[in-house]
């Protein structure tokens, strides 16, 4: 019965200039989430609405799924779009429209009328009241509920007539492409993934830098993290994933240093390189999936260490969440199930039996020096050696 959307999405943040920004990427990315959907979908920009329409058969349910996932969007409201033909015709339109949409007449409802055109003959109080009447007298088994009505009947006036009344809650946030750009190091643990969709819905672009260690990480961890980037990708749009082979590089370190200082050392690696990619891609940032004590590598010295050799901004959208709150989002993108599935991942392997948890700088600068001889070579290795992978979701 539906043949558009229309899209509500958050006005008050955005004023002036930054309102066209906001409403051309919003568009943007609603069109990019419905190229995969059956059916053929218009979209239309109006007097600060956004509506989804839609010529001939088209699937309602894979539809609202792909808007669910656009950052930016508020609530997805099936419409059904009327001409101004007086107010009879409107309450014919509106009895019609309640038949179809809840076969159960049985329900407390409310009118809640917008008159945006203010030439139209009634106040928004009178169609209220006067709609109310119309339906009342239509089917006697409905009550009104001005409080909390289990149906809120919308009719908002403008060219022509919008009647909705279902809200179906959108993901928030600002639309991807409004925010630059940053390069998400993506592990195939839980965290990294909900990072990346974390700071996606602040409308910034994702590209993604995965380190694989093989033989010591096998084909099948890389095909999850390309799996999880998937899904981000759901969200964020296409990413870029940078599969760099960080084998060697580990190894040396693993040669060169004291155990306890692996993953510590690692990761310093681990996020130079990932500054190195995040440059070449014009990224403004990293993003990782720390959160304050969650493992040896993520105390305040640990990930003081690891920031030190960072000239960018690196951005920790879990630093404050408790592992319960990072698997709630995980479960709510559908990343979960993907994420705790079995494969070593690279840190694992070399993971000292007592990694340090305070690392001192000092200590770590001069066991860096330790690498001096081959470190660069490497580094130049894994970079020459990157495979980049175009991931849609
Ligand atoms: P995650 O669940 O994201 O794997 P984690 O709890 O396992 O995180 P660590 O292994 O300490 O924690 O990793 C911290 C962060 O470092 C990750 O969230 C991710 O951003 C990054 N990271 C770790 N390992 C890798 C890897 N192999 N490739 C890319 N990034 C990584
Ligand atoms: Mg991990």
């Amino acid at each position: 019965m539906y043949k558009a959307f229309l899209i509500k999405y958050a006005e008050i943040a955005i004023k002036g200039k930054n309102r066209y920004l906001f409403e051309d990427a919003l568009v943007s990315q609603m069109n990019h989430a419905l190229k995969k959907v059956d059916g053929t979908f218009k979209i239309r920009k109006e007097q600060g609405r956004i509506y989804v329409e839609t010529e001939g058969d088209f699937d309602f349910d894979e539809a609202v799924e792909a808007l669910k996932c656009v950052f930016g969007i508020v609530g997805i409201c099936p419409v059904v779009i009327l001409e101004d033909e007086g107010f009879d015709k409107l309450a014919e339109e509106v009895i019609r429209y309640i038949d179809m949409a809840y076969p159960d007449k049985n329900f407390t409802f409310k009118v809640n009328a917008r008159r945006a055109r203010k030439n139209y003959p009634l106040e928004s109080m009178e169609i209220n009241a006067k709609m109310g009447e119309r339906i009342l007298e239509a089917y006697p088994g409905l009550k009104v509920d001005v409080h909390k009505p289990d149906v809120m009947i919308n009719i908002e006036i403008r060219s022509q007539i919008n009647l909705y009344s279902t809200v179906i809650p959108g993901p928030g946030g600002m639309p991807v492409g409004t925010n630059g750009k940053a390069m998400l190091l993506l592990s195939g643990g839980i965290d990294s993934p909900v990072a990346g969709y974390m700071i996606a819905k602040r409308g910034v672009t994702i590209d993604a830098t995965y380190f694989h260690a093989p033989p010591y990480t096998s084909e099948r961890a890389k095909q999850k993290v390309v799996d999880l980037a998937k899904i981000v990708a759901k969200y964020s749009g296409p990413i870029n994933l940078h599969v760099v082979n960080f084998t060697d590089i580990q190894l040396y370190i693993y040669e060169q240093c004291p155990h306890e200082e692996l993953t510590i050392i690692m990761r310093r690696y681990m996020m130079k390189l990932a500054e190195h990619f995040a440059k070449e891609k014009k990224c403004l940032g990293l993003i990782t999936g720390e959160s304050i004590g969650q493992v040896a590598s993520q105390t305040m010295q640990s990930l003081a260490a690891t920031n030190e050799v960072c000239t960018m901004p690196v951005y920790r959208p879990l630093i404050g969440f408790d592992k319960q709150e990072i698997v709630e989002i995980s479960e709510k993108i559908d990343a979960y199930e993907t994420s705790i599935l079995p494969f070593e991942d690279c840190c694992t392997i070399f993971v000292a039996k007592h990694p340090v948890t305070k690392p001192s700088l000092n200590v770590i600068h001069n066991d860096e020096r330790k690498l001096e001889e081959k470190i660069d070579a490497l580094m130049q290795e894994a970079i020459d050696t990157v495979e980049v992978i175009h991931i849609e979701a």
